[in-house]
Order: C-alpha cells, then sequence, then structure tokens
C-alpha cells in the first residue's frame, strides 16, 4: 500500500506543487510564480526539483507516493499526456508534458484539464464522497467542468469532454464567447462577462451605489466589486448576479437532461456570491425540471477549499488504481 501523493497545479499565476495524504489532507507543499515564461525544459526541471525538495523535507522516498498528478488549464489530450494549447503557459503547442516528467521518476505521471482535476478530487475528498457519479462546474473568470461517471472521469474521444462552459444558453446574445460564438454560458454568466453587463447596465441608466470614479474603467469590475455591491444592496450588482444564476441554472438543467447525474457541484469563485446566487441558479433550475426529477438529484457547493487545483491533481493518482 503505497502511503501519499503528489499533485502539481499549473495556473497562470501561480505553480503549486503539493504532497497529499490519501484522504486529501495536504502534508506540504510550495508555490512559485516564476513558471510562465519559461520553456518546456526549464518547467520539467522546475516540477521534478519541487516535487524531489518536498519528499526530501518530508523524509519520503519516491517510492513512498503512489503517483503524480498534474493538472493544467487548456486543451489536454489526455490519452497522449499532451499539452494541446493552454494560455497558462507561453508558446506551448503540443508539448508531451506528461512524458518529460515521467522521464525523471519511475512511479506513474497523469497529465489532465485542471477542471478534470478539481472534479475528480471534489468527487473523491469533498462534496462528491459517497456518490458513483458528479459532474463538476467550476465558475470563475471562465467556466469549467468535469464529469464522472461510474467512479471514473468520463474524458471523451480526445479528452475535452464536459466543455459545458460552450453551451449555448442564450443564441439571441449579443455576448460573444472567447470561442466565437454568441450567447455560450461562460460568455453570458462567468467572470469575463461582468464588466461588458455592468457598463450595459450603467449606460441604460441604472445607477449604482458602488462608489465609481469619474472615467472609470469598467473592465476592472469583477466579482469581489459585485460582491461589496450585493452586500450593500447595490441594485445593479444584485441584477447581474441573478442574471448568472439565471443563465447558470439553465445550464445545470442541461446537463442534468444529458447526463442524469445524482449530484452537481459547483466550486469557482463567483461562488462567494453566497445564498443569494445559489438560490437564483436553484430556482431556475426547478422551474425548468418541474416535475421531471424522478430519483434523488441535488446540487452542492464545493466543500474543498483554496487547495482544490493541488488536491484534484494528486487526486488523479488514484485514477490509475
Ligand atoms: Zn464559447
Amino acid at each position: 500500500m503505497k502511503k501519499i501523493l503528489c499533485g502539481v497545479d499549473i495556473g497562470g499565476t501561480k505553480l503549486s506543487t503539493s504532497l497529499i495524504r490519501l484522504d486529501g489532507g495536504v502534508i506540504d507543499k510550495c508555490i512559485d510564480c516564476d513558471h510562465v515564461d519559461k520553456p518546456e525544459k526549464q518547467l520539467v526541471e522546475q516540477i521534478t526539483a519541487n516535487i524531489n525538495r518536498l519528499l526530501r523535507n518530508n523524509e519520503y522516498q519516491e517510492s513512498d507516493l503512489q503517483g503524480i498528478g498534474i493538472g493544467c488549464a487548456g486543451h489536454i489530450r489526455f490519452r497522449d499526456g499532451v499539452i494541446i494549447t493552454t494560455s497558462n503557459l507561453k508558446g506551448y503547442k503540443d508539448y508531451p508534458l506528461r512524458d518529460a516528467v515521467q522521464e525523471n521518476f519511475s512511479i506513474p505521471v497523469i497529465l489532465d484539464n485542471d477542471a478534470n482535476a478539481q472534479a475528480f478530487g471534489e468527487f473523491k475528498f469533498g462534496a462528491g464522497k459517497g456518490f458513483d457519479s458528479m459532474v463538476f462546474l467550476t465558475i470563475s473568470t471562465g467556466i469549467g467542468a468535469g464529469i464522472i461517471i461510474n467512479n471514473r472521469l468520463y474524458r471523451g474521444s480526445t479528452g475535452t469532454a464536459g466543455e459545458f462552459g460552450h453551451t449555448i444558453v442564450n443564441p439571441d446574445s449579443d455576448l460573444t464567447c472567447t470561442c466565437g460564438n454568441r450567447g455560450c454560458l461562460m460568455s453570458c454568466a462567468c467572470g469575463m462577462a461582468l464588466p461588458y453587463l455592468f457598463e450595459q447596465k450603467i449606460r441604460a441608466g441604472k445607477t449604482t451605489l458602488l462608489d465609481l470614479p469619474e472615467g472609470f474603467d469598467y473592465s476592472s469590475i469583477d466579482g469581489h466589486m459585485l460582491k461589496k455591491g450585493l452586500d450593500m444592496n447595490d441594485p445593479v450588482s444584485k441584477e447581474i448576479i441573478l442574471d448568472s444564476g439565471y443563465y447558470v441554472g439553465i445550464g445545470i438543467y442541461n446537463i442534468f437532461q444529458a447526463l442524469n447525474p445524482p449530484l452537481i457541484v459547483l466550486g469557482g469563485g463567483l461562488l462567494s456570491w453566497g445564498d443569494f446566487y445559489l438560490a437564483q441558479i436553484k430556482r431556475t433550475f426547478h422551474e425548468l425540471a418541474r416535475d421531471m426529477i424522478f430519483d434523488p438529484f441535488e446540487i452542492a457547493v464545493s466543500r474543498i477549499g483554496p487547495d482544490v487545483g493541488v488536491i484534484g491533481a494528486a487526486s488523479l493518482a488514484l485514477e490509475l488504481c
């Protein structure tokens, strides 16, 4: 029986590496902020050095690890362990990161999309404990998701399954998504939509209670500002939060009809909007699903905190068992 797991989360600002117990607890971690501009080989060296240092500092051997899981945003060709494209690392294209790290270790290395990693972490150690299937949706600047069916991640044929952020919830929308389509869930509901939505409401003559300086740059509107607005009962902030919740509710309804999971777990920064937001999501879902819920079905909030990235990455190694 192997004792511990290792997770590596390659984020847009932070490279986090952590040793994790089999119950999901963090033993130790290190965070670097200088990885984004590094060429591929140097990143592999950095990841390798971090893992070896953590093992040494905590008096573990490589053989104590069950595996190393790496989570990275972007398109990952799972079966080949290749980063197809990622916005988190400059210039990476079709890079076989899994095999490059694997060359330095004798235990298995697994690479997957960060949303899949977070979904599996939540499934193993968080709100998904006790279920055999679930869908995870993370709502932050963008929207990511992961699908677990019968205890396994469902990845689709190339590994990009679960891109619910690009399902279309409002084809008449004038919001264009990063993918080029109009009315994707991601373009209507998440952080990247907030500046546009806010400006639109102000231009339509609505008044905000937020104290915005003369010539305010609306592109700086984010989830934190709207949370502040919500706390001070600002009508503009509340309207945008309700709009986002409405579209997420439609998105969840679509997932529910497609996959009939017993559980959908919501995570990500915009969940800091709390019950006001969650209630609108649930209200919209139930208005659409009406009497079509034939089995127990739950919409829950993520239980893993800010370490979900590395804990999720580490949990990928459990898929190898
Ligand atoms: Zn899209």
